[in-house]
């Protein structure tokens, strides 16, 4: 009694999911989003992640980040508030309510953070996006998977996804083991490649066809996380979220493309693309 179903993300869809901007609003319509990540040397991937969760209509964004990015991220986010938790390295989550968690760029997988993650989601049971580092510390254990809280987004590009579920021999196979990973851990997988596909707990299966190389770039994976995360603290369902979140993103690439090349285009010129999109949309 099973129906599975493949779809392409097309605008028709898009226009059905996309919520314009309310009137009689103001910044606590649009929820609040937390960005964890960041460690010395990797700063540059949670200050992407957290302008682009600005750039995509949260309410309120929070970076919780290590002290040696403080300067960097007041500076380069002035409208996201800083958390610490350590110095060079995060050493503990912090467990807020009403906010929704990005957690994984640049955030290293040093033994105090892994251990900080793993204590942060034995006790945290809402959705949440995971991406990177969060996915490298979840791959260091099969047991761990059980700790994602259910209906989460993970976020792996195909090594991302080999380390967590295991390697398989094409990309048809690839999609089936998601397939069975989705449904068994209640989570969606959104698998970041150039035809990114989004897999639902259900067995779905969402196939994006915007993007080009110009996002083969470091950055490029952050962005993604800093959208998806602002999509659900918006209010979307995590389906919905994935869907326009990833759509969205590869329009930004197409447009920021046209205007600076595949070659030269950078994941931020990326986010200053998001503003033409939602222009297209409204
Ligand atoms: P990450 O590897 O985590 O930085 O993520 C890379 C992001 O860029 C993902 O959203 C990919 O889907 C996208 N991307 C990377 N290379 C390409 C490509 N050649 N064509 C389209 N999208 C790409
Ligand atoms: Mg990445």
């Amino acid at each position: 009694s099973e129906s599975v179903e493949n779809f392409t993300i097309d605008e028709k869809l898009i226009d059905r999911i996309f919520n314009p901007r309310q009137e009689f609003s103001h910044k606590g319509t649009y929820g609040k989003v937390t960005i964890a990540g960041g460690s010395y040397g990797k700063i540059g991937a949670v200050v992407l992640a957290t302008k682009s969760a600005l750039k995509t209509g949260a309410g309120l964004t929070i970076t919780l980040a290590p002290e040696c990015g403080y300067d960097i991220l007041q500076i380069s986010c002035p409208e996201a508030m800083f958390i610490e938790s350590g110095t060079r390295f995060i050493d503990h989550f912090k467990s807020e309510d009403n906010t929704v968690y990005g957690i994984g760029p640049g955030l290293g997988t040093e033994g105090e953070t892994e251990k900080g993650l793993l204590d942060f989601l034995k006790d945290y049971h809402d959705p949440l996006v995971l991406d990177a580092d969060a996915l490298n510390i979840i791959s260091k254990d099969n047991k761990n998977l059980k700790l994602i809280p259910e209906r989460s987004v993970i976020t792996p590009h195909p090594k991302e996804f080999e380390r967590l579920f295991g390697s398989t021999e094409n990309s048809f196979e690839r999609l089936k083991l998601a397939r069975e990973k989705a449904a068994e851990f209640n989570v969606f997988i959104v698998l970041k490649d150039h035809h990114t596909q989004i897999i639902s707990p259900e067995g779905n299966v969402f196939y994006n066809i915007t993007g080009n190389a110009g996002l083969a770039k470091g950055g490029s994976g952050d962005i993604l996380t800093g959208i998806l995360t602002s999509l659900l603290a918006q209010g979307y369902s995590e389906e919905n979220a994935c869907i326009l979140g990833v759509w969205l993103h590869g329009r930004a690439a197409d447009l920021a493309a046209e205007k600076h090349s595949k070659e030269a285009m950078l994941p931020t010129d990326v986010i200053n693309t998001f503003g033409k999109v939602f222009e297209e949309l409204n």
